[in-house]
């Protein structure tokens, strides 16, 4: 049976959960928190953005955003819905730019909301703007198995 990948939540670990073991209320395998059923899309910074990016088995989709950017307001239930929907083969996060900067730098982030995507460690798709989900769905599909 096929497993997913949820980042915790409340520590960050990522947990590999069989798919018959979801609707059982599985813990976090490091601080054991419940992981829920619609795990939220979290806010990480650059530390933990090296972190994630190295170790996810999984794509990890970033949202670098910022409080006073209204689009960034509107795209963020977007990528909520887009977390759901990929749930346990995608990883979404998101990044406060005004907080973080370093992989905003890195990556040349000048507008916002920018949503960029790394597969294996490797940075493999940017985008920016708010933009709606049939969008990201077709953004996400050369990247996903
Ligand atoms: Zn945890």
């Amino acid at each position: 049976m096929s497993s997913a990948i949820i980042r915790c939540p409340n520590c960050g670990q990522l947990n590999r959960i069989p798919a018959e073991r979801r609707a059982q209320g599985p813990r976090c395998g490091r601080c054991k928190n419940a992981i829920a059923a619609k795990v939220p899309v979290g806010v990480i910074d650059d530390a933990g953005l090296d972190a994630l990016v190295a170790q996810s088995p999984v794509p990890v989709l970033v949202d670098f955003y910022a409080d006073w950017c209204g689009p960034c307001r509107m795209l963020g239930p977007v990528l909520q819905g887009i977390a759901e929907e990929y749930d346990g083969r995608l990883i979404v996060v998101k990044v406060d730019t005004e907080r973080s900067r370093r992989w905003a730098q890195r990556l040349g982030v000048q507008g916002i909301p920018a949503v960029h995507l790394f597969k294996a460690g490797k940075h493999v798709a940017a985008e920016t703007g708010a933009r709606p989900a049939p969008h990201w769905r077709q953004f996400l599909a050369p990247h996903l198995v």
